[in-house]
């Protein structure tokens, strides 16, 4: 599979005319501007887990192959109508897992079967062990039995051809059951998304140094590579960049020949230090949106020497919710996932909120006792709201009233695939 054509440069230009962009608008752009960047390769089923499916998969066999026991009993033919009692000759020998039973059972005989067994030719339905009477050379049944009972038919989970994961679907445990069951033994997937991030800003150090006055540690990379980590992105760490619009160049500059897209974060506004702004700038492609969203700045976005750029809000608070809610599917997307939608619970409020219109929010949120909790401080320079919250709320752009009760839409944080 090929690569896809580079970004066009106005790739991210918004209509003229606009202001504030919904969230939902703003989705739906990134939705229909953005498209894959990586190409397709062939790997082992046990390479294959985090990976996305480049290409619809068939099955090679049918599962089950063969009509096969789910327990350990006797198998005979034609099911059993009544609960008179039946004796049954046994044949000798027996059919277990992977050892079937050679031959034929004739007509009225039954045979020993292990759970797991081909079922015999001549016989179709299995009784358990626990149920007969065994006595010298034969058992003794009662019914009522189906015909097929605690048998698994051949083909009846999948069918020989049947085509079982759909392109674009990332690979988990359950896929790799699914396709190594029907006998695919390699898939075709594409390479990791390769994410570089790069925090911008002279007050920004490198965590566990001493810092100087007015300095703060970095937030932004650890946070934003931990997610790529977590999303299954290789990273391309682009460390700090001064102030300056060398530094913010040369770590562009790199993320375009190393990566497939760059999160950066501060240094996105339009400010005097914004040099993140200034570079996009110059290169046309800028696109500076204001989102009606809360925690948020504008996202800034552009197109750097091909390589498409997320402009994330500096405060930690505020990346980590943008990065969740516009990042999250974009990066998918271009990583040749399908675009997707966080799972969100309808869940009673256990607080009490006048929402005012115009904008999203997105508040810090957990669970307890079934009614979601929010975090006591809704502004978004308080990191500790990140490790107490549990997912988030989303409140809708129109106004609102809330009252402890209210149902209210929660998203865990395991709906944007993070683990804890
Ligand atoms: P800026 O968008 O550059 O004006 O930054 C907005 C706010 O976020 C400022 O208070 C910055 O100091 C802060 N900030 C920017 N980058 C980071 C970072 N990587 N880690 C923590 N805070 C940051
Ligand atoms: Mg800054």
């Amino acid at each position: 599979m090929t690569m896809p054509p580079p970004l066009r440069n106005d790739c991210f230009a918004l209509p003229p005319g606009v202001d504030w962009t919904p969230v939902d608008e703003a989705l739906a752009l990134l939705k229909e501007r953005l498209s894959r960047r990586v190409e397709a390769e062939t790997v082992p089923l046990a390479h294959a887990a985090g990976r996305v499916l480049a290409q619809s998969v068939s099955a090679i066999r049918a599962h089950p192959p063969w009509r096969n026991s789910a327990v350990d009993g006797y198998s005979f033919a034609g099911g059993l109508d009544t609960t008179d009692p039946r004796t049954m000759p046994l044949v000798s020998g027996r059919a277990a897992a992977g050892v079937p039973f050679i031959g034929n059972v004739p007509e009225g005989y039954a045979v020993q079967i292990l759970t797991g067994a081909m079922v015999p030719s001549g016989v179709d339905t299995v009784v358990l062990q626990e149920d007969v009477s065994r006595g010298e050379g034969e058992i003794v049944v009662r019914g009522p039995l189906k015909r097929g009972a605690n048998t698994r038919a051949a083909g009846e989970d999948v069918t020989e051809g049947q085509k079982i994961i759909e392109a674009g679907t990332r690979i988990g445990p359950a896929q790799i059951a699914l396709l190594a069951t029907c006998g695919v033994a390699a898939v075709s997937v594409f390479r990791p998304l390769r994410a570089a991030v790069l925090s911008t800003g002279d007050e920004v150090r490198e965590p566990g140094v001493a810092l100087e006055t007015g300095q703060i540690a970095d937030a932004n990379r650890p946070m934003l590579s931990a997610l790529l980590a977590q999303w299954g992105y290789s990273l391309v760490d682009l460390g700090i960049a001064a102030d300056t619009e060398i530094s913010v160049r040369d770590a562009l500059d790199r993320a375009a020949a190393e990566a497939d897209v760059v999160l950066t974060s501060g240094g996105a506004s339009s400010g005097d230090e914004d040099h993140m702004a200034r570079a996009l700038n110059a290169t046309g492609s800028m696109a500076l949106w204001r989102v009606a969203v809360k925690p948020g700045r504008p996202l800034a976005l552009g197109v750097w020497d091909g390589c498409p750029v997320f402009g994330l809000p500096g405060n930690p608070v505020a990346a980590f919710v943008c990065t969740l809610i516009f990042a999250r599917p974009a990066l998918a997307q271009m990583a040749g996932a399908r675009w997707t939608e966080p799972l969100s619970f309808l869940v009673p409020a256990a607080f009490a909120k006048n929402k005012k219109a115009g904008r999203r929010e997105y508040l810090r949120a957990r669970m307890r006792h079934g009614s979601a909790e929010v975090f006591a401080s809704e502004g978004s320079g308080r990191v500790t709201s990140l490790t107490w919250s549990e997912g988030l709320v989303e409140l809708p752009d129109h106004g609102t009233q809330i009252a402890p009760g209210t149902p209210v839409k929660f998203i865990p944080y395991s709906s944007f695939g993070l683990g804890t």
